[in-house]
This record gives C-alpha cells, structure tokens and sequence, in this order.
C-alpha cells in the first residue's frame, strides 16, 4: 500500500468521521422517501458542514456520503442514472472540509441481482480523487469476495469494514484488504470482536453511538475502549450510527496527532 493515506496510516493512529446518515435524519431526511445520497445535489451545504464539523473536531480522514449511491439502490427511486454525478458531488464535499477522503461503498449493490454496480461507484469515486476505499457494513463472507472484486481494478488501499469479523481476518487479507475493521456494533462488542481478529492487518475501530431504544452512549462513554484500542494496534477510530462529531472530539483527546512521515 502507497500514497498519501498509507503514509499517514505508518505514522500513527488516525481519527475517523461520525456517520452522516443518521445526522442527516436528525435535520429532516426522512427515509421513506428520501436517501442521504440524494443530499449530495439537494442539500450539500448539510453535507459539507457535517465534514466540517468532524474535521474542526479532529478528524483526520471523512468518508464519502456515498454509502448508498450505486444504480441499484438509486433506482429504487427511479434515480439511478444519477449515480455518479451523486459519486462525484459528494467526493467535492468531503475533499472541501481538508481531510483525507475514503470513498464509502455500502452493501447494497452487492447483495443485489447486479453485484457489478458496486465496481461501477467504486470506479466513479475512484477518478474523483479518493484516498482509498472503504466497504462498510458487509457482513465478512461477503466482504471478502467484494474486496478481491475492487482488487481487480484498483491497486489503491481498501478497508473492509464488516459487523461479523468473526475468522475472517486472513481471508480479507488473502482477498487484498489492506485494514480490517468492525462498523455498526456497540462500542464494547465492536472492541471485543477487534481484540479476537488475527487479520495480520491495520485495524479500524468505527462503532455506533446510539442504537434507537436500545441504548444513546455520551461522548465519554462511547470513548471508553479508544486507549485500550490503541495499545491492541488499531489504527483507525471513528463513529458510525448516532455518533456525532462530539464523539469524534472525545476519540481525538486520547490520541496524539502525528504528522506523517
Ligand atoms: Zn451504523
């Protein structure tokens, strides 16, 4: 792995964004009718000041607010054809706030009839400019055929971030992911199952904050695990659903920032 994110990744622990989608929800989406996607074209000054506010708060990386836009789930809307104006319109945003951009792939174009559609944002996000790409949310079985796919077209970093890690680590390694982490989970559980990966790999670290009705984590206690993390060799923290960017200022607090070398 080269390039200006495998760089930064040698030199230290670095700080990841908060999820967007449920802080979009939070500002009116309303997923009945709506995608954050669709945020990129409609409502961009909400995206960007997302990226904003995670970067003021010490992110060091944002993703993507992409984890949707490929054709297949677009066209739930009749809006596929809008995929990738959505792809490169959100890479603008992110790229506005400073920080380094990962192009965020969610599962749904993989885990449809036309698994192709994910090459095709992959692909758009890829000529954007991204830094390196990040499938979120797949469960492991399916990440590692979907990393070995994006192998095929880019030599650039991969992150395979899945709710299941589970033994999966030295496949997605074998696959050609160059980090492996766990999104979606609670905090202690998504540390938990990092703790028990043998992936031989970079570790990421991007759980929930908030779970409706289940539980709502202050900044503080989100953070609980974060130095534990770091000494385990994890590498990559951020937030994902209700996590805010009070929650990113809490992991940044107990990491250094380090510049790369
Ligand atoms: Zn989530």
């Amino acid at each position: 792995m080269s390039g200006v994110f495998a760089a930064a990744l040698r030199a230290g622990p670095l700080v990841l964004d908060a999820a967007i989608g449920t802080r979009l929800i939070a500002q009116g989406l309303d997923l009945r009718d709506d995608d954050p996607a669709f945020w990129n074209l409609t409502h961009p000054e909400e995206v960007a000041r997302c990226h904003e506010l995670d970067r003021h708060a010490g992110a060091d990386i944002v993703l993507t607010n992409t984890f949707g836009a490929n054709r297949v789930w677009l066209g739930r809307w009749n809006r596929a054809a809008e995929f990738a104006e959505i792809n490169r319109a959100a890479v603008t945003l992110a790229r506005s706030s400073g920080a380094m951009v990962l192009g965020s792939i969610g599962p749904t174009a993989w885990n449809s009839s036309d698994p192709s559609a994910l090459l095709a944002q992959a692909e758009v996000l890829l000529e954007a400019g991204v830094d390196g790409l990040i499938l979120e949310t797949f469960t492991g079985v399916n990440a590692i055929e979907a990393v070995a796919s994006l192998r095929s077209i880019t030599s650039g970093p991969i992150i395979a971030s899945v709710f299941d890690p589970g033994d999966y680590g030295a496949q997605l390694a074998d696959a050609g992911a160059d980090v492996v982490g766990v999104n979606c989970a609670h905090p202690v559980d998504a540390a938990r199952m990092l703790m028990e990966l043998d992936a031989q790999l970079p570790l990421l670290w991007k759980p929930s904050a908030a779970l409706p009705e289940r539980y709502a984590l202050t900044p503080s206690e989100f953070a609980a695990p974060v130095s534990d993390l770091i000494r385990h060799g994890v590498r990559l923290l951020g937030g994902c659903c209700g996590a805010t960017s009070d929650h990113i200022a809490a992991i940044r607090r107990l990491i250094p920032v380090v510049e790369a070398r």
